[in-house]
């Protein structure tokens, strides 16, 4: 008998797994090379080698006694010491290795912040489209998410809503930049307008709203775009950061929350978030790849190999006759449906192979996201199917 919280996830699991799943049974069917799986955020460039060189290293030279061993329930200070520092020398911030604390991955670090933060019946704002698993999250610690809708002409945020749905009990608002599904990067007016009506809101009802920066893709961007540090921005923000994606190691859940000492209330946040690591379960991060974080703080991921692909794809997509707005980071493509209903969008593609998630996925019907964190190969393979696709929707191909 499972506990009353559970039963709707059993209902609705994530679409996003399940079409993995499907990507799985259709490669056995068909062969990997045919079938063109957009559906999961999994980064197809390996990590810099700079990692496998540090577990080596690491594993060789250092006491099994320490690497693998019980650490501070914030991580290793070595380690948060050293990305203070790397984070300050890049975006001109003073935080210390206490600011700091390691979490296992972004989601985990974005659980430990809400527990931190948010009583029974206080309010989450989020932009549409966004990760479906921020409600679950909210919902984890009673939390209520309120949704705003989306702005599909910019993807930008939906300010003038965000405003009005701002009470006495939001508590929390979350941003996502560059962002998942649609590859937008909040500009720098963008954020200065959202952190006003922050300001604004929090003396209109005498309350503190934190800002939490949601960024594991802060390090995939393009055409040169800066993506602005938000902390520099609007004092009560907490950083959510991960390494999923900009080292590409996401089955090591790794990553780090940031706890600005100019936040409300601090020193007793990073107490009582270093204390919600270790009861929610996690107790730590995992301590060899804390070790190697602190070596390779500043590798990177082949961002030039994800951009290859962003172009290849946009550009194909758009001559066939799709739209869709250019995306500037992360490495998602969010592709208008030819149709209303974009599950049914979704159901034609597979005819052709194609794989996409709906964007009801991210609470944004009409839409379907294309993760391009494939093979180049695949995604120029699967053009031909794409052209299919579109015939069978009567779109017209840009002539060239
Ligand atoms: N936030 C967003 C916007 C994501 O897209 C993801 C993963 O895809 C996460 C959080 C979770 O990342 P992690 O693997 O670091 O837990």
């Amino acid at each position: 008998m499972i506990a009353e919280k559970m039963k709707p996830f059993l209902k609705n699991n994530s679409a996003i797994r399940m079409m993995f799943e499907e990507g799985k049974r259709l490669k056995s069917i068909y062969g990997a090379e045919n079938v063109f799986d957009f559906s999961l955020g999994n980064p197809s460039v390996p990590a810099p080698d700079c990692v496998r060189q540090a577990i080596i290293d690491l594993v060789n030279e250092e006491d099994p006694t320490v690497i693998h061993g019980y650490m501070s329930n914030a991580g290793f200070e070595d380690v948060r010491q050293t990305i203070a520092e790397s984070l300050n020398r890049r975006f001109g911030t003073s935080f210390a290795g206490k600011n700091l604390i390691m979490t296992v991955g972004a989601a985990s670090g974005l659980n430990v912040i809400l527990k931190t933060i948010v009583n029974p019946g206080e309010e989450v704002i989020v932009f549409a489209p966004y990760f479906l698993e921020y409600g679950s999250y909210v919902r984890n610690y009673d939390g209520v998410l309120v949704e705003v809708s989306p702005n599909t002409e910019t993807f930008q945020p939906n300010l003038e809503e965000f405003r009005e749905k701002i009470t006495g009990k939001t508590r929390a608002v979350i941003v996502n930049t560059p962002h998942n599904p649609t590859g937008v990067v909040y500009s720098e007016d963008t954020i200065k307008a959202l952190a006003a009506i922050l300001e604004e809101k929090q003396k209109e009802f005498d309350t503190v709203i934190y800002l939490i920066s949601d960024e594991p893709y802060r390090e995939l961007a393009y055409d040169g775009v800066e993506v602005p540090y938000l902390t520099k921005y609007y004092a009560n923000t907490v950083v959510g950061y991960s390494y999923s994606k900009s080292l590409s190691l996401p089955g090591e859940r790794i990553g780090y929350l940031v706890i600005p000492d100019e936040a409300d209330g601090s020193e007793d946040m990073i107490t009582a978030a270093t204390i919600a690591n270790r009861i929610s379960g996690a107790v730590n991060a995992p301590s060899l790849i804390q070790k190697v974080i602190g070596r390779c703080v500043d590798a990177k991921t082949d961002v030039d190999a994800y951009d290859r692909n962003r172009k290849a794809l946009y550009e194909g997509l758009i001559d066939l006759g799709f739209s869709c707005i250019r995306p500037q980071g992360a490495f998602y493509l969010f592709l208008k449906s030819p149709v209303a209903d974009e599950k049914e969008f979704c159901s034609a593609g597979k005819k052709y192979n194609i794989l996409m998630v709906p964007g009801s996925s991210f609470a944004c019907p009409g839409y379907v996201r294309l993760a391009y964190c494939v093979s180049y190969e695949t995604i120029i393979n699967s053009l031909p199917q794409f052209e299919k696709l579109a015939q069978e929707y009567g779109l017209q191909k840009k002539q060239s």
